[in-house]
């Protein structure tokens, strides 16, 4: 059993002063609000309270501790486009053939490197848990590995070097365009039918999760066969990020795309439509009637020029609000929060759409939900012992009261002091330069 007292702590939708918290093995085995009336040379004798299987010390935690946060949109790979897609002008399509290029290049070894350094680089944001939109399956002619699913095992061998929980959501990648087949790269994506996707991500275990790419990418009749091999498990699918792709959805099947996944069976409260940027007013009806999670990633949508999605709508429609980092161009959770009431301001030019606790339930216990991780996310007996302590005495947060709106409106992933996943500590202040050195050599080593 391990012991901490948390100096500040978010706790039943909260902060609290003076929060003691008991890890037994994984999981939180008391969480007690002691207010004032403990002090670290008291807790020896104190008969207040009863601590009944702290054994050794009690460490406490200064500045502001937060639950773990939940990365519930990742493409680990796309960490290596950072800094060199923005370099020139281009759309999200010239964008997409930076990133085939990169997709290109990689090998199960070369993944296992950049993934764990790009893993690590959100552990040490506060990043507890990750969904990983994994689609990038196949040799590069299209041919399996020997392990046909020795790339999603990378993923998995990668979250468990860098110490955060992993959704592997295997992702099914038929086509390139509506009825177009897989060209170039792409080819390492598919598995040719849904039904060979399906015995392939059988092989993955009870543990793995599924995706359907876009509507773009699987034709409407093998929708159903993805729905049902996936049947109980988190199902995540890229939904109308751009126009264009609406356009082509509608040209070709007379229906949007929410509409055509409502018609196959895609959406319910175990699914999660990342972007839903451009919708129509049925559209955020059928999302929200069905509880499907709405997963925005503000900072690629803004870095790819997709536009601002109707957040608030979805979630008063029955759509609980998740986030995720997509591309990597930013891995900082504090900025995906803040930034959906930001953008929010921006498109409708009117300010508090959002409060701090909603954003930060978002980004906690609703991420680790939408992931199917109904025990993480929260600060509480039974819990998962995710803690991500933030230091509330930095250059951005100093003074600024030192709540919930602190780690929502002032906080960067730079702030974060320790986190502990399952109750182990994965991260400390002063891992960064290490992970530095690990990013650069993954990273640079795709670029020869
Ligand atoms: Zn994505």
């Amino acid at each position: 059993v391990t012991a901490y007292l948390l100096e500040r702590a978010w706790v039943d939708g909260a902060v609290h002063d003076d929060v003691y918290v008991e890890i037994d093995g994984v999981r939180f085995s008391a969480v007690e609000l002691v207010g004032g009336s403990l002090n670290m040379s008291g807790l020896g004798s104190a008969d207040k309270f009863r601590f009944p299987r702290s054994t050794g010390e009690i460490s406490r935690l200064p500045g502001l501790t937060i639950p773990g946060l939940a990365n519930c949109h990742s493409h680990a790979f796309h960490r290596a486009l950072r800094g060199r897609t923005q370099r020139e002008r281009g759309t999200f399509w010239t964008w997409r053939e930076q990133m085939y290029a990169v997709a290109e290049r990689l090998d199960p070894d070369s993944y296992l490197a950049l993934a764990t350094a790009t893993y690590r680089e959100m552990v040490a944001a506060g990043i507890t848990s990750v969904g990983e939109f994994h689609y990038l399956h196949h040799q590069a002619d299209g041919s399996p590995y020997d392990d046909a699913n020795a790339m999603g095992h990378a993923l998995v061998e990668a979250a468990t070097q860098a110490g955060l929980r992993i959704r592997l959501l295997d992702t099914c990648y038929l086509s390139s365009g509506f009825g177009e087949p897989p060209e170039g790269v792409q080819r390492r994506f598919s598995d040719g039918t849904a039904d060979a996707w399906a015995d392939r991500v059988r092989d993955l275990g009870d543990d793995a999760g599924a995706a359907i790419h876009s509507v773009r990418a699987v034709p409407d009749d093998e929708l159903a066969t993805v729905v049902e091999a996936s049947r109980g498990r988190p199902l995540h699918v890229h939904l109308s990020e751009q126009t264009k792709e609406n356009d082509d959805c509608v040209a070709a099947y007379g229906a949007t795309p929410t509409q055509l996944l409502a018609d196959h069976g895609v959406l319910g409260p175990l699914t999660s439509a990342v972007h839903a940027t451009h919708l129509t007013d049925d559209d955020i009806a059928h999302l929200g009637g069905t509880h499907t999670y709405a997963c925005f990633c503000p900072t690629t949508e803004r870095d790819l020029g997709d536009g601002v999605g109707p957040s608030r709508l979805l979630h008063d429609g029955g759509s609980p609000l998740t986030l995720g980092s997509d591309s990597h161009a930013v891995v900082d959770l504090f900025e995906e929060m803040r930034a959906v009431e930001l953008d929010e301001r921006l498109a409708t030019r009117s300010r508090g759409h959002w409060s701090a606790a909603e954003l930060l339930e978002a980004a906690t216990s609703n991420g680790h939900r939408s992931l199917g991780y109904d025990d993480a996310g929260r600060i509480a007996v039974g819990a998962r012992a995710d803690l991500v302590t933030l230091d509330t005495t930095t250059p951005r947060t100093a003074g600024t009261g030192r709540d919930e709106h602190t780690a929502v409106f002032s906080a960067s992933a730079a702030d974060v002091a320790q986190v502990v996943v399952d109750g182990r500590v994965v991260f400390r202040r002063g891992d960064e330069e290490g992970i530095g050195r690990e990013l650069a050599a993954a990273v640079e080593r795709l670029y020869p």
